[in-house]
């Protein structure tokens, strides 16, 4: 998992930068049922920007808000600058590309693409004219004839893509644009997508549950648990720096020691871990009180595995016996049953074959871990 996106720009932190949208204390309840509690957030031009949580948690709710297909309860949105709070869908400078691509299956690609153009009495020549740059655009020029039951699923998505942008919109909302499509193909058109939004400069804010994907596409990311943001960061934002648990556990894969901290001798934090008293150190500039109740976070690649201890008095080891493997052909993942019986996990990136140097464990051999004080966490709650 890594951050493939490169961005020129981070508008968010540019002093004095306005946002694009501009989400303000938005609440939402069905009846008594509340579905989403003073959601404050901002988004830039040209952002892809994420939503990401799991089911039900209010994302595709906050989307239709945006589009103006639902209305808040209380709060505002802004989008450039102007108050659109109480204007419905089709004044806002808005378009909305849904989960089920819908298509209209009686027309070919072109006919599909051009549709809204048509219906906003667009001259025909200018229709004919964005209709074909967008079918170039989206490399699907060859399928102009076609019907949607003719294409693929990938190419259904980007007809739709290509439906959705062909009007210009200043801002595209994408619900669950990719969740059609098998894995391999969703991988694909990741690359596609953030192409076609760079290309185009078009801000896109886009709903999902997939974090690996939000990971992959986003220049930032908001998680969002029962109706609440979380946090809001850049993808390396939220998977070395996570603000609490939740996050840690919710992107990527975490190891979590709960303890107190001992002492405190700038920039390492010792941290006592119970049951059996292991004391592990922590790079963590922020001022603790002795005491203090704290969980370590530990990503699983951070960890180093051998079946030798590490020679030296060297800080941060942990001793266990190999309980599951698991090969996923770049990967292996250890999870090592400590002598309290806790499990770690363990990642090691298969650099080299087998028959290499490279620790190649067994089922049940006794391991030796150690990772360094600065690649571990200290979270609050
Ligand atoms: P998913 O990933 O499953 O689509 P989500 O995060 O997009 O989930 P929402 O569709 O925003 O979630 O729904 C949030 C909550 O609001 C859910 O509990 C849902 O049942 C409820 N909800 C959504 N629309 C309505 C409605 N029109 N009336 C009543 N409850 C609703």
């Amino acid at each position: 998992m890594c951050q493939t996106r490169k961005f020129a720009e981070r508008p968010w932190l540019e002093p004095g930068a306005s946002p694009f949208i501009q989400v303000s204390g938005i609440s939402k309840a069905f009846g008594q049922f509340s579905v989403l509690d003073k959601i404050d957030l901002q988004v830039y031009r040209g952002e892809l920007f994420s939503l990401l949580g799991g089911s039900g948690c209010g994302k595709t709710t906050l989307l239709r808000i945006l589009a103006g297909l639902e209305a808040p309860s209380s709060g505002r949105v802004l989008i450039d600058g102007v108050d659109v709070t109480n204007l419905p869908a089709h004044q806002r400078p808005v378009n909305m590309m849904f989960q089920s691509y819908a298509l209209f299956p009686h027309m070919n690609v072109t006919q599909n693409v051009e549709y809204g153009l048509k219906r906003d009495g667009i001259d025909r020549r200018e229709i004919n004219r964005r209709t074909k740059d967008m079918l170039a655009l989206l490399e699907l020029s060859t399928f102009a004839q076609r019907k949607p039951h003719q294409l693929s699923g990938g190419q259904r998505q980007r007809v739709a893509l290509a439906r959705a942008l062909v009007k210009r919109p200043k801002l595209l909302l994408l619900d669950e644009p990719l969740a059609a499509l098998d894995k391999r193909l969703r991988e694909q058109t990741q690359y596609e997508l953030m192409r076609i939004q760079h290309q185009l400069g078009v801000t896109f804010l886009l709903v999902t549950h997939d974090q690996e994907e939000a990971m992959t596409l986003s220049s930032r990311i908001a998680v969002m648990d029962e109706g609440r943001l979380i946090q809001v960061g850049t993808p390396t934002d939220l998977y070395e720096y996570p603000d609490n648990r939740f996050i840690a556990s919710f992107i990527g894969s975490v190891n979590l020691f709960e303890g107190h901290i001992v002492k405190q001798e700038h920039p390492h934090c010792a941290v006592l871990v119970p049951p059996n008293r292991s004391e592990f150190y922590v790079v963590d500039q922020r001022a603790f009180i002795p005491g203090q109740h704290v969980w370590i976070a530990l990503r699983p690649e951070k960890i180093s595995i051998s079946k030798h201890p590490v020679a030296g008095n060297i800080a941060n080891q942990l001793t266990g016996t190999i309980d599951s493997i698991a090969y996923t052909g770049s990967q292996s993942t250890y999870q090592i049953k400590t002598s309290t019986g806790d499990i770690v996990e363990v990642t090691q990136s298969n650099q080299n074959r087998p028959d290499s140097d490279q620790f190649v464990g067994e089922w049940n051999d006794i391991v030796h871990l150690q990772w360094e004080a600065n690649d571990a966490l200290l979270l609050m709650n």
